[in-house]
């Protein structure tokens, strides 16, 4: 038998069950929109609970709600709270002001007393009303007020009111029941999740400075393995990785570079007089005034026994000249002193200049430009030695012929 919908609203109607279906349907909704609140919201509790308050009286026929949460001295603390108008609005047409109850004070702090939801049904004529003033316009004429829980701990107190007395049904406190418990489980999941959030963000930074003194270790080692013992230095190894960088400088930027190869003259004889120990203290010495002769962009590096190589960027030919033979005269007029004895040593050098046009003419790498420089100083070794000898072309014509 198919009924009509008129005919079907005729019958309702007559037994009186339409009324039901209705506030059947408005107590579902209030709690579907509630369980489509987010579970796991990470912003404010006020927000979430202004949420739920908005879905509660979207779907039921409330004059106000609001919910007074338990702080930590035990008082309960209007948190937020809504009315119709507002609702409807979407503005805060009421300033709230912070109120506050103890336990077991007026309707709010009975609830949080007793655990035990609270119903008053004529405000106007209820003890625990005495106090206010009855004239006031919001004055109500139903109100109900629930303990809401979390797993058995007391979270606050949500209250409901309407302007007519007697307003409330069996249905409106049925469902209270369950949003209450929903509610409750809602503001747990939402303490759970910054608690979460918290750990997470501690955790985080934690990581991040653990990985941070990995990576200094990491640093510290790796500049470990490309300093020299002897003479604290930075040795062949560094040398490469820097050079590739200011050759690729040379070429992109047109920034100039010098390259010089530092010799010490006559070192096997200083070895056969004073001693490896001997030697070594010259080693140490010639490295400390050449630590003194370079800037911080400069690349100094012990290149092998008691050889040293500098790269002066962005340095004209002239310049790298200059700062070659500044180097060299330092060491001639320095001594240094072992074991009472004032031992004198030189340097030869040999000197390569390398300009964009040339670094993209020969393509240069690292070992033709140490190659390079070697000549001139082979050349400086030739000639008479403590003497600079910038590198010329003709080098390897020579050089082709010795060959
Ligand atoms: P030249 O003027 O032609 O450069 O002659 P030289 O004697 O300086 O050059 P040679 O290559 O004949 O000798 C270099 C010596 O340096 C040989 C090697 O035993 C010594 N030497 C290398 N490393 C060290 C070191 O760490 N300490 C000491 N004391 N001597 C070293
Ligand atoms: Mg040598
Ligand atoms: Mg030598």
């Amino acid at each position: 038998m198919i009924v009509e919908k008129e005919e079907l609203n005729h019958l309702l109607d007559k037994f009186g069950v339409q009324d039901i279906i209705f506030d059947l349907i408005s107590s579902l909704s209030a709690v579907k929109g509630l369980s489509e609140i987010d579970g796991y919201f990470s912003g404010d509790e006020k927000e979430l609970v202004l949420n739920a308050l908005n879905v509660l009286i979207d779907n039921q026929d409330m004059e106000r709600c609001s919910f007074y949460l338990l702080d930590e001295t035990q008082y309960l603390v209007n948190l937020t709270g809504l009315s119709s108008d507002e609702h409807v609005s979407g503005k805060t047409l009421t300033h709230y002001k912070p109120v506050k109850f103890k336990m077991g004070e007026g309707i709010i702090g009975m609830a949080a007393k007793t655990q035990e939801m609270q119903v008053c049904n004529d405000c106007k004529n209820d003890p625990h009303f005495q106090d206010i003033q009855k004239t006031r316009d919001c004055f109500p004429g139903s109100l109900i007020s629930v303990p809401v829980f979390a797993e058995n701990q007391l979270l606050g107190v949500l209250n409901i009111s309407h302007p007519e007395p007697n307003y409330f049904t069996d249905w409106h406190i049925r469902l209270l029941q369950i949003y209450k418990n929903m509610l409750g489980q809602l503001i747990t999941n939402c303490r759970l999740f910054q608690k979460m959030e918290k750990q997470i963000a501690k955790r985080t930074e934690e990581l991040e400075k653990t990985l941070k003194s990995v990576e200094q270790l990491k640093d510290h080692y790796e500049n470990q393995a490309m300093i020299d013992d002897m003479t604290g230095l930075f040795n062949r190894r560094y040398f490469y990785i820097q050079a590739e960088r200011a050759i690729a400088n040379t070429i992109r930027y047109g920034q100039m570079l010098c390259l010089l190869i530092i010799d010490i003259d006559f070192f096997k004889k200083l070895n056969d007089s004073f001693g490896h120990q001997g030697g070594d203290e010259v080693l140490n010495h010639v490295a400390a005034i050449l630590k003194s002769q370079v800037r911080d962009s400069d690349i100094l590096v012990r290149f092998g026994g008691e050889e040293f190589v500098i790269i002066f960027t962005d340095t004209t030919c002239r310049n790298g000249e200059v700062f070659a033979e500044r180097i060299r005269e330092a060491i001639e007029q320095s001594e240094c002193v072992f074991k009472g004895d004032r031992l004198k040593t030189t340097v030869s050098i040999g000197v390569y200049c390398l300009n964009q046009s040339r670094a993209k003419k020969d393509r240069d790498d690292i070992d033709a430009i140490i190659n390079r420089a070697d000549l001139a100083l082979y050349r400086a070794k030739e000639t008479g030695r403590n003497k600079v000898v910038v590198f010329t072309p003709s080098l390897l014509q020579k050089n082709k012929q010795l060959n």
